[in-house]
């Protein structure tokens, strides 16, 4: 297999478009997808900006860092900062953990690490100890985004970068639409607006398929944490990953096709649904942009008490 640019050997086969790719060329055909999802994203006519990342330190985090500290570096007034959520999964984050900061300091990125247990008073493992009724997802899953939320407002920042590839992005896409979930369908990261409290979240990656990211990640010498989360069990996200990757396999660019249905479909929809499910409150509790009065964090912690002190 010959590199369709320069006839050396290739490394990869991009099947949606029937070339082949050498090393060298795989890596700016990735680069030149990522700056121009960038420059889509983000908004630089502001002075003194900032962007944080969240790294878990798996492949997907590790290179969205690597890769915007490589684009964005040398613009002036632009700081890249970086942070980790740390669940309190014993084994399993603090590998991730390490292999974050390892590369925040061989980039030279200021790296936070922000915790459950600091911060609602439980690690994720307590919570399932507590709770062994929900799947951890249910409690992780909206704890994660406030704190990420939390650390990038109070960092000051003006956009959150997170690792989500193309496979996990049209998931995400086709979960919202078989759920008849039109607001969250709408509320879908990238944010090109600003709503009280909440930093915009940008996603450089989202048109990167999985399988790229992984070996982009292993031809930078990139080392990252490929365990999995002991709690991960999204049985649905699994259905719809077998779906779509047969989708793929019998009709290659159909991730790219579901992700341009959702940036051609969003505007309207975005114009047509209720400005009221749109306008967020103050947490009573935390402070925390929520639709409610409460926010679900709050709310799901205020039952995880009652269920400890029921035992
Ligand atoms: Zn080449
Ligand atoms: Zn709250």
């Amino acid at each position: 297999m010959e590199c369709s640019i320069c006839g050396a050997q290739a490394v990869y086969e991009v099947k949606y478009n029937g070339s082949s790719l050498c090393k060298k060329h795989f890596m700016e055909y990735v680069e030149k997808r990522v700056k121009r999802e960038i420059r889509s994203q983000v908004n630089f006519s502001r002075k003194n900006m900032k962007i944080s990342v969240a790294i878990s330190g798996g492949k997907d985090s590790s290179v969205t860092l690597y890769l915007i500290n490589k684009i964005l570096s040398n613009r002036r007034n632009l700081e890249i900062t970086a942070f980790t959520v740390d669940e309190g999964i014993e084994g399993y984050r603090s590998t991730g953990l390490q292999k974050a900061e390892k590369l925040c300091k061989n980039l030279g990125i200021k790296h936070d690490v922000i915790s459950y247990k600091e911060n609602y008073g439980y690690t994720l493992d307590e919570i399932m100890k507590i709770d062994k009724k929900t799947i951890s997802c249910s409690h992780c899953g909206p704890m994660r985004r406030q704190l990420m939320n939390k650390i990038s407002e109070y960092s000051n920042s003006d956009y959150v970068a997170l690792g989500i590839n193309l496979d996990d992005y049209s998931q995400s896409i086709l979960m919202n639409v078989a759920k008849g979930d039109v607001s969250r369908y709408a509320r879908m990261a990238p944010h090109s607006y600003v709503r009280d409290g909440l930093v915009p979240r940008i996603l450089p990656l989202r048109k990167i398929p999985e399988k790229e990211v992984v070996l982009y990640a292993l031809l930078s010498g990139i080392d990252f944490d490929s365990s999995w989360c002991p709690y991960y069990s999204m049985a649905q996200r699994n259905t719809f990953r077998d779906i779509i990757d047969k989708l793929e396999r019998e009709t290659p660019g159909t991730k790219f096709a579901i992700v341009k249905f959702f940036d051609e479909t969003r505007p309207a929809i975005k114009n047509n649904i209720s400005s009221e499910s749109i306008i967020l409150n103050k947490c009573k509790i935390c402070g925390a942009p929520t639709p409610g009065e409460i926010c679900e964090v709050c709310e799901d912690m205020e039952s995880i008490r009652n269920l400890e002190r029921a035992t």
